[in-house]
């Protein structure tokens, strides 16, 4: 257990008040992290930081495609913790229509949002994990970092963004002992597919057709990727990108 435990370690996740987010936020907490969680909705966040249970843990407000709200993310949270061990990009938003069809405004929101909140988070995070002796990254990305799909042009090119992002900064990090890493969730139940569901016709059982796991994920299904890397038990496990897709990604 030694390796995996997380005690003492204080972690942020960007997107921490529902879906996947919060059922990683749920993981790290058991395995001993304080957790912080980060997204707009408030009451929402009040909600998801009580269901964590026992534990010093706290909800931030802030929407982290400002870099300004991040570095105040980061900042509070040393205020309020004293260090800063871990931080997982995981906020993220779909637009989902015909490429021809996207406004410029929304090929920036998904972008930003997807994308560059997860650099400028982590570049507001480098300077703590330094100052604790090193530090975890892990950026959410998406079957998408892998495949095309007519109906979600920015967000591929945003989560296929973040794989590569992963990979530049591991290398730019690993001297300071931050390892970084992604995981590929498959598709998994949320509030997010469950938009993806009412409008792509067919998706629901096209999912389940061609998971080899035969159902769709849950959030609490990402916890063990996201502790793991989170812990020293990936201490030389860096630039990677994990799927965790019931089988989803190894399928012809
Ligand atoms: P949800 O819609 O349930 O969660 C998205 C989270 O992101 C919410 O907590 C939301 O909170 C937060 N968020 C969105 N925009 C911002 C912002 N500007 N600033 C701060 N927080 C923000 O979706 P999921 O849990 O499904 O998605 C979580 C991540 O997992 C996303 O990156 C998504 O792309 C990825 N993913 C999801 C998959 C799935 O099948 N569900 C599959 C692969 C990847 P609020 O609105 O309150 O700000």
């Amino acid at each position: 257990m030694g390796l995996f435990d997380l005690s003492g370690r204080v972690g942020i996740v960007t997107g921490g008040n529902g879906g996947i987010g919060l059922g990683i936020a749920r993981g790290l907490a058991e395995a001993g992290a304080r957790v912080v969680l980060v997204a707009r909705d408030s009451i929402k966040g009040t909600a998801a930081v009580a269901s964590l249970g026992a534990g010093e843990h706290l909800f931030l407000a802030a929407d982290v495609t400002s870099l300004e709200a991040c570095r105040r993310v980061a900042a509070e949270t040393v205020e309020r913790f004293g260090r800063l061990d871990i931080l997982v990009n995981n906020a993220g938003i779909a637009i989902r229509k015909a490429p021809q069809d996207y406004a410029e405004a929304e090929w920036r929101s998904v972008l930003d949002t997807n994308l560059t909140s997860a650099f400028f988070c982590a570049q507001a995070c480098h300077p703590a994990m330094k100052q604790s002796g090193g530090g975890k990254i892990i950026n959410i990305g998406s079957m998408m970092s892998l495949f095309g799909a007519p109906y979600a042009v920015p967000y591929a090119a945003s989560k296929g963004g973040l794989v590569q992002m992963t990979k530049a900064l591991a290398t730019a990090w690993a001297g300071d002992n931050i390892q970084v890493n992604a995981i590929l969730p498959g598709w998994i139940d949320t509030a997010l597919t469950a938009t993806a569901r009412a409008q792509v016709p067919g998706l629901s059982d096209q999912v389940v057709a061609r998971t080899p796991a035969g159902r769709w994920g849950e959030p609490e299904d990402l916890a063990g990727a996201a502790v793991f890397l989170a812990s020293a038990a990936s201490g030389f496990v860096t630039g990677t990108a994990l799927p965790v897709d019931g089988g989803y990604s190894a399928r012809a």
